[in-house]
C-alpha cells in the first residue's frame, strides 16, 4: 500500500537542483499569454501557486533572473545555475511570499492539471480546452473561483505582507 504524498518534487533537467512543495499549491495557471508562450517556446505555461514557505529547497541554489513581464511590474525567474531550467517565479505584484512553481518540472506533472485557463484570447487554436476546466479570455477574481482553503490561506499571506504607507 502506498500512502499518497501531499508532497511534490522536482528539480532541474541536470538535477543539480532539487526542491519540494510541501503542501498541495493554492490554484494551478494555465496561462496562454503571449508573454508564457515566448517564455516557454511552446503554447502555454502551467504554474502551481504556492506559498513561498512551503518551498523547500532539497539540494542546491537557485539563480534569481529579473525578467520583463507583462503587467509591467517584472518576475523573478528562478533558475538552476547550471542548466538556466526555471523552476518557478515571482512576480512583481503578488511578492515574494507567493511562488509560481513551473509544473512541468515536478517528477510527476500529471498530478497538479490546471484548475483554470487563463488569458484564451491568445490561446493558439489547436489547444483544445476541456469543457469542465474554467477558462478565462484575460484574468479572473480568485475570491470567485479559488476553493475556500485556498482563500484563507491566501488571507492569512497578506495579513503578513508589510502594507504600503
Ligand atoms: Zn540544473
Ligand atoms: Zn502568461
Amino acid at each position: 500500500m502506498t500512502t499518497e504524498t501531499l508532497f511534490h518534487e522536482g528539480g532541474c533537467t541536470c538535477r543539480q537542483l532539487r526542491y519540494r512543495m510541501t503542501s498541495k499549491p493554492l490554484f494551478v495557471h494555465c496561462c496562454h499569454c503571449r508573454w508564457c508562450q515566448r517564455e516557454t517556446g511552446a503554447s502555454f505555461a502551467l504554474n502551481a501557486m504556492i506559498e513561498a514557505d512551503r518551498v523547500q529547497l532539497l539540494q542546491g541554489e537557485v539563480e534569481v533572473v529579473d525578467t520583463p513581464s507583462n503587467s509591467g511590474k517584472g518576475q523573478r525567474i528562478a533558475r538552476c545555475p547550471r542548466c538556466r531550467i526555471a523552476v518557478w517565479s515571482n512576480y512583481g505584484g503578488a511578492g515574494d511570499a507567493l511562488r509560481f512553481v513551473r509544473v512541468g518540472t515536478l517528477d510527476e506533472p500529471d498530478r497538479l492539471p490546471p484548475d483554470i485557463h487563463i488569458f484564451t484570447a491568445s490561446k493558439q487554436p489547436w489547444v483544445v480546452l476541456q469543457p469542465d476546466t474554467p477558462a478565462v479570455a484575460e484574468y479572473y477574481k480568485s475570491g470567485e473561483l479559488w476553493p475556500r482553503e485556498s482563500l484563507e490561506r491566501r488571507a492569512v499571506l497578506l495579513a503578513a505582507k508589510p502594507r504600503p504607507k
